[in-house]
This record gives structure tokens, sequence and C-alpha cells, in this order.
């Protein structure tokens, strides 16, 4: 591989990133965190307001997960951010607040894969560590011509192998940084800009006209479609929220809800639990979809009746917005 042309193309032509412009191993943590399943626009607004928030591993270590979980409310992925602060703590008191230089002190914190340590460790301390995420295993798949499954772990180690015989003839953080950015803005999935590629004159797809086959990825389960009754019960100035236990959202609030399609259903199995609604409003459906399912929602505004035995929480009508809460419950519009 032409390095050295890459490193050149990457130092004239990058993007200016907030959190690129950066050696402090912990914006690029906090970075690189946000960016897992997530888009940069996206990562952005929320990245600038959180290091201000918390310009220190040692200011996040002292916060709650119900407070961090509303920070970052709408990113998804929440186990990533509760891990985040496991690791905060750990960072504050067994290395003193200073984030760690060794790959198995790195990789050791909770939340960090072997992906998250070779971006932190290369891009902030210059050691040659692979990091290989979706972008880097599309360029090294056209690049090398590799038409082997990439959703196959065995088939991405190849490819991770080839990425360190790389970084370790390069200047790791240069070479790192260089991938990440040709994947994001020219080796790009549809119609890759190749005519503006440093890796052109070598690679393998361009060479062959056969970028669009490259990487190749076995076809994903389709989505699982689940059906809820949503209720907004509200009770005086309030109304009830639960706080998620299942892995999915875990911590966040949500509006009670059940996986049923009919109404009937839900009040005649919540009377079971000695649980009285009232229902007020007609339905409204709501639908969001996660990487690996539906929600499809039926909406009820409820008035309580009989509190019964509930896993719910009363919040005051003043409270809700503070709330931590899914996106697919927060985009359901209530009138109080
Ligand atoms: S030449 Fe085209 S396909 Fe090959 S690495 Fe560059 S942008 Fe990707």
């Amino acid at each position: 591989m032409d390095i050295k042309k890459l490193e050149a193309w990457y130092l004239k032509n990058h993007r200016k990133l907030s959190f690129r412009d950066t050696l402090n191993p912990y914006y690029i943590w906090v970075s690189e965190i946000m960016l897992q399943q997530t888009q940069v626009e996206a990562v952005l607004p929320y990245f600038n307001k959180f290091i201000q928030k918390y310009p220190t591993v040692e200011d996040l270590s002292k916060t709650t997960e119900d407070i961090l979980h509303k920070d970052v409310e709408g990113l998804g992925y929440y186990r990533r951010f509760r891990n985040m602060l496991k690791a905060a703590i750990i960072i504050t008191e067994k290395h003193h607040g200073k984030f760690p230089e060794t790959y198995q002190e790195v990789i050791d914190l909770p939340g960090i894969g072997k992906y998250t340590a070779g971006a932190i460790l290369s891009i902030a301390y210059n050691k040659p560590y692979s990091a290989l995420d979706g972008n880097v295993i599309r360029v090294l798949s056209r690049y090398l011509g590799n038409d082997q499954d990439m959703r196959i772990e065995k088939n991405k180690r190849v490819l991770d192998q080839a990425n360190q015989s790389y970084i370790e003839q390069s200047t790791p953080r240069i070479y790192t940084q260089a991938m990440m950015e040709l994947g994001a803005t020219v080796c790009r999935p549809k119609n890759p800009k190749c005519e503006q590629c440093p890796l052109a004159e070598h690679c393998f797809a361009y060479n062959n006209n056969s970028t669009e086959q490259y990487p190749v990825l076995s076809k994903l389960k389709d989505k699982t479609e689940i059906e809820y009754v949503t209720l907004i019960i509200h009770d005086f100035d309030g109304i009830y929220l639960r706080k998620r236990t299942e892995d999915l959202l875990f911590g966040m609030y949500e509006y009670p809800q059940y996986e049923s399609s009919s109404i009937q259903q839900v009040l005649t199995s919540l009377e079971d639990q000695g649980i009285m609604l009232d229902i007020i409003s007609d339905e409204e459906s709501y639908k969001h979809v996660f990487t690996h399912m539906i929600w499809m929602m039926k909406v009820y505004h409820a008035r309580l009746i009989k509190k019964g035995v509930n896993d719910w929480q009363f919040i005051h009508e003043s409270e809700i917005n503070h709330v931590p809460m899914a996106i697919a419950h927060r985009k359901i519009i209530i009138k109080l």
C-alpha cells in the first residue's frame, strides 16, 4: 500500500471535526463510543455539549446513570454509556484520573473492544494498533479484492492483520485517521470517488471495475415486528412512567406498554393486577424502527382509577422532559 500517499492525502484533505482536532485520549474515547452505530453529524452536537459538561474523566466519574442517560438521550444503544461511566470510575480510582496508555489496560476497561482500543492508542499515543471498523473494512476489502463474507469474524481478522501490518509501516495516528476519513468521504458505500483516492493505483476493485461488489456482506435477518399497546396514564398533575429493566434500553424511562394488539386484552390483564384505567382518547399509531426490530405502538391516554400492583413511577408534569426517555416514546406527543 502507498502509505505515504495516503497520509499526505489525509493531511491535506481531512474534514475539521472537533473530536479529531485533539490528542486527548479522553476526548478520543468519548467520540469513538458516541460514533459506534451513529453518524458523525448526529454525534457532533452531543460531543461538544458532553465535553463542556464533563471536561475530564474525573468529572464524568461523578455523574449518575440517570443524568448520563439524559445527556445522551436520542443517541440509542445506551449500554455503551453505562459502560463509559463504569470505565470513568475505574480510570479515576485505579489510574488516578489519567487515561491508561497500554493496550492491556485500555482493553480491560468496560465497553472498550479491539477497535476502540486501537483507535485510542493509535490516535492519542501514536502506537501501532489496528482500528478496524466498518469504513476500514470497506476500504481494505476493495483495495485487496477480498471477497469473503465480512459478517464472519475470521474473515474480518484477515483484514485486521493486513491493517496491522500497514499501521506498523506508518505514522499510526495519521494512518488510522486517514483510513477512517477515506472510508467516510471517498470510499463510500455507493459511488466511491475513486478518481480522488490516494490508493487508486493499486486498488483491486477499482482496477477491475468491481467496487460495488465489496465488501461482501451476507443478508441480515428481517427485522422482527412487535405490536404494543402503549399507555399514557394520567393522574392529578402528572403521569406514570416505567424505568426499563430489559436489555434493550435498560435504565431509560418509558410509558407503560404491553405486547398486545388489543386494548381490551391489556385492560383485562391489568385488572387481574388490581389496576383499573379509564381510556380517555382514541387510538393513535406510532412506529419506531430499531436496527433489528420494529415497535408498532397503539397509544391510548387513560386516567388512573385504581393503582393496584405495578412497577410504574409517578412523574410530575414538570419533570417529564427531564427524565431520560427512549426516543421511541419521546416522540409520542402528549398533552397534559
Ligand atoms: S480506489 Fe476506489 S474502491 Fe479503491 S480504495 Fe479508493 S475509493 Fe475505495
